[in-house]
Parts: structure tokens; sequence; C-alpha cells
């Protein structure tokens, strides 16, 4: 196994520990997998609560050709991950999650508008629902990645959430922020209504990150 594929493989377990402790799924709920190669991810096995597996139940899968290697079976949603690795070659990790607040917009079916700014760097607008399919199948997968298009987030309708990155740390913090955004739509229905952020202002705030945010050579201290 090239030193990379060990690393990875324990990023996987440790995100996976992370989604438990944050609260993002529950039980054996939800999975996550993270590419090798142009074809080829890691991808959790099915039904195996996060705290009992380690590096070496992670499954291989070839998204091409189906093959899995390792000694268990991969996860049900395992067509998804390769759907979407499949039209993204920017994608490096995929996280899907049943987390509660963002879960209960799905079953709404209603989208996410881009109600936080936070919201406008990571998704540069909403994040769209993917209409119904049976779990696992091959409709889901294609819907999922098809209404997930260039997009860093999708909801599954009646089922959960998709978010994905770069890399695993991307995947998983978009994961976060949609839970948290869903939470403050919902709450924000309590004192009125969250109102979306127009198009201008999402433009400016996606170029002000870009530019200012964060440390850049040379620039003084500004900036949270
Ligand atoms: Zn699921």
């Amino acid at each position: 196994m090239p030193r990379d594929e060990g690393r990875l493989r324990k990023e996987v377990v440790e995100c996976g520990r992370r989604l438990v402790a944050r609260g993002l799924v529950t039980g054996t709920a939800g999975n996550l997998s993270a590419r090798l190669d142009a074809v080829r991810f890691l991808v959790t096995p099915s039904g195996m609560d996060y705290e009992r597996f380690g590096p070496g139940d992670l499954c291989a899968v070839n998204g091409e050709t189906g093959e899995v290697t390792g000694p268990r079976r991969p996860s049900i949603e395992t067509g998804l991950h390769a759907a979407v690795y499949r039209l993204r070659p920017d994608v490096g990790a995929v996280v899907h999650t049943h987390s509660l607040f963002a879960t209960a917009l799905a079953a709404a079916r209603r989208e996410l508008p881009c109600i936080l700014d936070a919201m406008a760097v990571q998704f540069g607008g909403p994040v769209p629902v993917a209409r119904y399919a049976i779990p696992g199948s091959k409709d889901l997968a294609d819907s999922a990645a098809r209404t997930l298009g260039d997009g860093g987030a999708v909801l599954l309708a009646n089922h959960g959430v998709v978010a994905v990155g770069g890399d695993l740390e991307e995947a998983m913090s978009r994961a976060e922020l949609v839970e948290r955004a869903a939470q403050t739509f919902l709450l924000a229905a309590s004192v009125g209504k969250a109102v979306p952020l127009d198009n201008d202002s999402i433009r400016w705030i996606q170029t002000f990150f870009r530019t200012s945010y964060g440390q850049h050579p040379g620039q003084g201290k500004e900036g949270e």
C-alpha cells in the first residue's frame, strides 16, 4: 500500500469518528469517501459502527469497473460516491450525513437558501434538493450527482445530505455548514423568515473572501 493511501485511510476513519462526535450521524448511518486517484476511492464499510472500524476495514473501489478491494462490503451508497467522482474531477472527498436540521429540510423537500455569508463563500448559492429515489439505487446516485452539479453540497429528499470538497477537511466543514445553516434557517422562521442573500452580495462576498480574508503576504493586520 502506498504511504499516502495509508495516511488517507487513517484520515477517513478519523473523520468518521468526528461525524459521530459532532452529531452529524448516529449509529451506522451515513458514509464517507476519499479519492485515491483518477478512478479509485476509499469508502467506509456498510453497516459498521464508526467506532468499530479501522483503516484496514475501508473498501477501495474502482469507480469505473465497480471492483471492490478489501475485507468488508462497501457502503450501500458507494454508487453515489462513484457518480460524484466521475462527474467532478475536482472533488477529493464526499461526506454523506443524516444531520437533523438539514434532513428536516430534505424531508420537506425544501432547498436551503443562501442565508449566510459562509454559504456564499462555500456554496455560492442555495443548497438544492435532489428528487427522491430509493437509498442505494442508481437512480439516487444519478440524481444526487446531477443536482449537485458543480456545487458544494446537495440535500437528498427524505434522506439526508451530501457534501463534497477538494479534500476531506473541506467536505467535512461543508457538511457541518449545511447543518448549521439549516438550523439557522429554521430558527429564523420563529422570528419571521430568513432573508436570502441577493446575487450581487453573494458575488461580492466570494470576491472579498478570495482576495482579502485570511493571511495574504504583504498585507497588514486586519480581519477576523
Ligand atoms: Zn444515507
